[in-house]
């Protein structure tokens, strides 16, 4: 994604990615949160927000400041976010001193009434990791991916190499898009500090992460690409259970199989 984002097609990327959330099923009453780093995009387009209030941050994140993203509200529903993104998002801008932010809504079709998502410090954790790392991944996406969060019901799945194991054997082209895999983190209280913590740990080596039985986190360079992964893990996640309720033993990939499959997304990824 280029640096200067076009406002117009931001928007309607939103919210078209928030009506697949929501068609999938993944994003019940206000299930799932969303937030994009906009600096370049708010620097030119700040004439049109409005600075709502200045709020201090749970703990200080120096590495974001001066940022800002453009977040869902707490409360809001993906269905509604499909169509009027400005109505259901605010922009927040970090401080110079990474302690304070200020939050900022759309004075035509914003609601000044609106709070930023109760995820935010897993979102500024993730992107203070993507910062820090240098890379260039600007969305951070949660939603409840109802296969997922089935997979980690099942009592004898808990640990990160079986997830990754049964995900990657479904399909061959689960570990040629995901190919650091899913990070696992067994239950902790959304929205604390604790599970913001265990998230971005897990995102230092996988692709995605995977919230015990609540939900999954992916970031990306675009938000159909973070939408992608998703949706690629999933896919794997039926495959598994269909052959489950069809009354077999799914056989999966082979290890042989994974590792010629690995060496193709390298190369892919080089
Ligand atoms: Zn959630």
């Amino acid at each position: 994604m280029k640096r200067n984002i076009a406002f117009r097609d931001l928007k309607k990327e939103i919210a078209e990615i928030a009506g697949f959330l929501w068609k999938k099923s993944w994003a019940e009453k206000n299930a799932g949160n969303i937030s994009v780093r906009v600096d370049d995009f708010f620097k030119v387009h700040n004439g049109k927000w409005k600075e709502i209030k200045i709020l201090d941050l749970p703990e200080p994140f120096p590495l974001l400041a001066d940022a800002s993203f453009l977040i869902t509200a707490t409360g809001s529903r993906m269905r509604d976010l499909a169509k009027t993104p400005l109505a259901n998002m605010l922009v927040i801008r970090i401080h110079a001193d990474g302690k304070k932010y200020s939050v900022y809504f759309h004075k035509k079709n914003g609601n000044k009434n609106l709070k930023p998502s109760s995820e935010l410090p897993t979102h500024l954790g993730i992107h203070q990791l993507i910062t820090a790392r240098g890379s260039r991944e600007k969305v951070v996406m949660h939603t409840h991916a109802t296969e997922l969060i089935a997979l980690c019901q099942h009592p004898q799945i808990k640990s990160e190499t079986e997830i990754n194991r049964i995900l990657w054997g479904m399909h061959p082209e689960t570990i040629i898009f995901i190919p650091k895999g899913i990070g696992f983190v067994p239950y902790l209280l959304p929205g604390s500090i604790q599970i913001a913590e265990a998230t971005i740990e897990k995102l230092k080596k996988h692709d995605l992460v995977l919230w015990e039985k609540h939900g999954v986190f992916s970031i990306s360079k675009t938000l159909s690409d973070a939408f992608d992964q998703i949706d690629i893990a999933c896919k794997s996640a039926k495959i598994w259970f269909m052959c489950k309720s069809a009354g077999f033993e799914p056989e999966g990939l082979t290890n042989e199989q994974l590792k010629q499959l690995k060496e193709l997304s390298e190369k892919f990824n080089q």
